[in-house]
């Protein structure tokens, strides 16, 4: 494996970016750089400290691609980074050199009524965009937990998934065009409003997931869609996991409803909810629960959809249906459901969130496999996420610190994910390989898929300067930590 040997960030070097962007759209103050140089991936899960030798604000694409045609020539490593709000250490600089932050390109710049767009900024926070398209009747189907903090671009470069998938698909579904830079600064443009593109690749959706190792976005044109009228949440509890697993694809191939969303908790989840939100959730005794959620305009229909998935549930072991269609129980479900990864960063010394997917026929083995796995290793699990795709946030946790932890950590993530590969899953659904799952690469693919995408990785950036040590070894930088 080739190690590039990049340049560093000398007093030159901010010089010029201060002359190419203004001498406020640089920094290199330690603390700044410190708090840039993170993401939401504890840093007990890495080797070493990673830190940034400058943080870099462009205003417009044309900072963006000044910096980047700056940084081709002059081998710089480059960053690209959101909200920091990632799970996978994809916005770490491995390499040190620049963090590119987005945080002053966060302008929506046109909703388009009539083509049913938005057009935005990558440094739009998610929910931002969710409201701006409710204030004209419209939906935008991205809802990623964290959507209060991450940014649009995040969500892009991730290909975030989040609550409402199941209905709507990933965030790459609503993405219909991109502005990109490629590394040597080039301005490029993917897609456009059309709803359909057959002519030639479809480089948005390449770019779309990349994690920044491809091109910087800095424009996105996404789908919306009509609001609907009403939204009610279903709370399903059941007497035990799989059960509740048993059950949720039912309510598609035998019920004949799509929810928006299909979120299991497993009971320990629900504890740690009740626990960091000091609050209590209803049917404290239940194994597992699901939230359904259904949207719809016509109250009847809402009526029937709700009496096909109650008796459903009868027959198949629920304990009950709650029914939450004010939007304060909701909200109070929907807290619950997205405080998870907070409460387990909060109550426990030593963790890991894992966000595997496997066929959905295949959840009741994953499921075992964890439970059999934290047995062996002495660890305890808290499972939740998206039933309805498949994608399982298994979380192994460390009741206290103890030695040795992160062998046997490493050790069980290994079992666990040939295991999942074994049964058709893979590492990552939404939250992305990244730093943290970099080097597990070769457990899902084999080595003609690895050595295509370091060939697409070298057309798109043949030095290596865009976020390089993320996804895999694709030489990877080769610079000590400053
Ligand atoms: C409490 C919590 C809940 C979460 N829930 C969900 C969830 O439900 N679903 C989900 O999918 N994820 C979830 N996440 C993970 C995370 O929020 C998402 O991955 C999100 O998309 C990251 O966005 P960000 O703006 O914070 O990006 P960052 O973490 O800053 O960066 C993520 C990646 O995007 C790249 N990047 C950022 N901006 C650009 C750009 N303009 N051009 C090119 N590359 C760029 C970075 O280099 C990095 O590789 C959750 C995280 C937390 C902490």
């Amino acid at each position: 494996m080739n190690q590039t040997v990049y340049s560093l960030v000398t007093e030159g070097v901010v010089k010029d970016l201060q002359a190419l962007l203004g001498p406020s759209a640089v920094t290199v103050d330690r603390e700044k750089r410190a708090a840039y140089s993170k993401d939401e991936v504890p840093s007990f899960a890495f080797d070493r400290e990673y830190l940034a030798e400058a943080v870099v604000f462009p205003r417009s694409t044309e900072d963006v691609s000044a910096l980047m045609k700056y940084a081709n020539d002059h081998l710089l490593p480059v960053t690209p980074r959101g909200a920091g709000t990632g799970l996978s250490g994809g916005a770490v600089p491995f390499a040190g050199g620049i963090v590119l932050s987005f945080e002053k390109m966060g302008r929506i710049l046109e909703l388009d009524r009539q083509n049913l767009t938005i057009t935005v900024e990558p440094g739009v926070v998610t929910a931002e965009i969710t409201k701006a398209a409710a204030r004209e009747g419209l939906l935008y189907a991205g809802d990623p937990c964290s959507g209060d903090a991450s940014y649009i671009g995040g969500n892009v470069a991730e290909n975030a998934g989040g609550n409402k998938v199941v209905k709507y698909g990933t965030t790459g579904n609503s993405v219909l065009a991109l502005e990109a830079v490629l590394a040597d600064g080039t301005v490029m443009e993917f897609g456009g409003k059309r709803r359909k593109d057959a002519t030639g690749y479809d480089f948005a959706h390449l770019i779309v997931g990349s994690e920044g190792t491809l091109a910087v976005v800095t424009k996105i044109t996404l789908k919306l869609l009509p609001l609907p009228e009403r939204v009610v949440d279903l709370l399903i509890p059941f007497p035990d996991v799989a059960s509740a697993i048993d059950f949720a694809p039912r309510i598609q191939s035998e019920g004949k409803v799509i929810p928006s969303s299909l979120e299991f908790l497993d009971r320990k989840s629900i504890r740690l909810a009740e626990r960091f939100l000091n609050t209590s959730l209803p049917c404290d005794d239940a194994g597992a629960h699901l939230i359904v959620q259904l949207e719809g305009n016509d109250p009847e229909v809402l009526a029937d959809e709700m009496e096909r998935i109650g008796d459903l549930c009868f027959a198949h072991g629920a304990i009950e249906v709650f029914v939450a269609d004010n939007r304060t129980t909701r909200d109070k479900l929907w807290k619950a459901r997205k405080c998870l990864a907070e409460a387990i960063m909060a109550f426990y010394p030593k963790y890991s969130l894992e966000d595997l997917v496997v066929p959905t026929s295949e959840i009741p083995k994953l499921l075992e496999e964890t439970t059999r796995l934290c047995r062996k290793y002495g660890l305890e699990e808290a499972n939740f996420g998206h039933v309805g795709d498949g994608n399982m946030h298994v979380n192994l946790l460390f009741p206290e610190e103890r030695p040795g932890w992160h062998e046997d950590l490493e050790e069980l993530l290994g079992e666990l994910y040939d295991f999942t590969a074994k049964i058709g899953g893979t590492l990552s659904g939404e939250h992305g390989i990244g730093l943290k799952r970099q080097k597990y690469m070769c457990r899902v693919m084999d080595g003609a898929q690895m050595e295509l995408i370091r060939r697409v990785k070298a057309a798109f950036d043949p030095k290596n300067i865009l976020n390089p040590g993320k996804i895999i070894n694709c030489p990877d930088g080769g610079n000590p930590p400053v």
